[in-house]
């Protein structure tokens, strides 16, 4: 069998909401969206399901997927429904539905529906995405009352900027949240990872009733650039691993791999090792990017291909065929990986794909 693999350490997963729970001293909903981040919902769901206060998906069909494999806990769908018709599905399987647009509330307004529904309505705070803006939100809520269909509502907003640690924007979401919901709902919900980690002047222990929705925490990544010493205290979920299939000895100025992109500039030991783009391996992570042979620290060279990578073995005598080599994981945080490479760990995530993935 191919070597590339990601492992996925649930335990780790369970820690990691733990400490959401904890530090945010509040219920939360695991965001296990886009499989998730690629660790496998399921799989997730079910490690999670006997702690966990919920779970968060974007659309229907992720729900789906998770009642259909027994997962009986509350599911929120954070982009609530694309079409009318998912109203009826949605009621049957007991699902939460986020409400941010007036097309939404026609919607629930027109559907003939058995059982009322849980709504959180959106505020648009300053993402400008969606979410009703701060002058519609009373209204919106008072047309979802109405309704006669809805027989909870919590109210929610998303940061746009709360990974950056010194960002007035997120004062100002907060205090646009607060005008705008004030005396309206019981319950409502703000946190993702960063506002979690980043931002606990904000948010004191026993502040209402809030509902936490981390995402990337969970999977260990932080959503920091830099140092932040709460999510220093996270575990990685997944390793994503494989090892050298083949090794080649060049003398300096020889050079490796499509468009010559590493030249060797002194005899050098190069490591192929089972692991391309087609596996979600940034293709544009570059020269020097971190990976760990055998566990030690080691450097990417030449350019990612479709299945192959290429590292520097020069220093690494003890290395050879068949050594491991994490590309990220416990040893080397996928978080570099994604900076060293213009992105994020989330993505880097979602994009796994091809490699066998196990459950520990
Ligand atoms: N809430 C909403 C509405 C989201 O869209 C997301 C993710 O994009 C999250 C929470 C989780 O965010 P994070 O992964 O940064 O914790």
């Amino acid at each position: 069998m191919r070597p590339a693999r990601a492992l996925i350490d649930l335990a780790a997963l369970r820690h990691n909401y733990r400490l959401a729970r904890e530090l945010g001293g509040a219920r939360a909903l695991a965001v296990v969206k886009a499989d998730a981040y690629g660790h496998g919902a399921v799989r997730c769901a079910r490690a999670l399901e006997a702690e966990a206060d919920g779970f968060a998906v974007a659309c229907i069909e992720e729900a789906l997927e998770l009642r259909e494999a027994g997962i009986a806990a509350p599911i929120l769908l954070l982009e609530g429904f694309f079409e009318s018709a998912e109203l009826e599905p949605i009621q049957r399987h007991d699902l939460w539905c986020v409400v941010h647009s007036p097309w939404q509330l026609e919607a629930i307004e027109r559907t003939a529906l058995t059982r009322p529904l849980t709504c959180w309505l959106k505020l648009d705070s300053g993402m400008h995405r969606v979410g009703f803006a701060p002058a519609d939100y009373r209204a919106a809520h008072a047309r979802l009352m109405a309704s006669g269909k809805v027989a909870r509502i919590v109210a929610m907003s998303h940061f746009a900027r709360a990974d950056e640690l010194d960002c007035p924007r997120v004062a100002e979401q907060l205090a646009q949240f607060e005008t705008a919901t004030a005396g309206l709902v019981a319950e409502f919900s703000l946190r993702n990872s960063p506002a979690l980690l980043g931002w606990p002047q904000f948010f004191r222990h026993g502040h209402g009733d809030e509902w936490l929705r981390p995402g990337i925490m969970l999977y260990g990544a932080t959503p920091f650039e830099r140092y932040q010493e709460q999510a220093a205290q996270l575990r990685p979920v997944m390793t994503l691993e494989s090892r050298i299939i083949g090794v080649r000895e060049l003398p300096a100025g020889e050079p490796v791999g499509y468009g010559a992109r590493f030249v060797a500039s002194r005899p050098t030991r190069v490591g192929v090792v089972a692991m391309g783009y087609a596996d979600g391996y940034p293709r544009h992570a570059p020269n020097g990017t971190p990976v760990a042979v055998d566990g030690r620290p080691a450097q990417l060279i030449g350019r990612v291909s479709m299945d192959m990578l290429t590292v520097d073995l020069t220093d690494l005598p003890q290395a050879g065929l068949g050594s491991r080599v994490e590309l990220w994981g416990a040893q080397v945080p996928a978080s570099e990986v994604a900076a060293a490479a213009g992105t994020i760990a989330y993505q880097l995530f979602c994009n796994v794909r091809r490699v066998a993935r196990s459950w520990l």
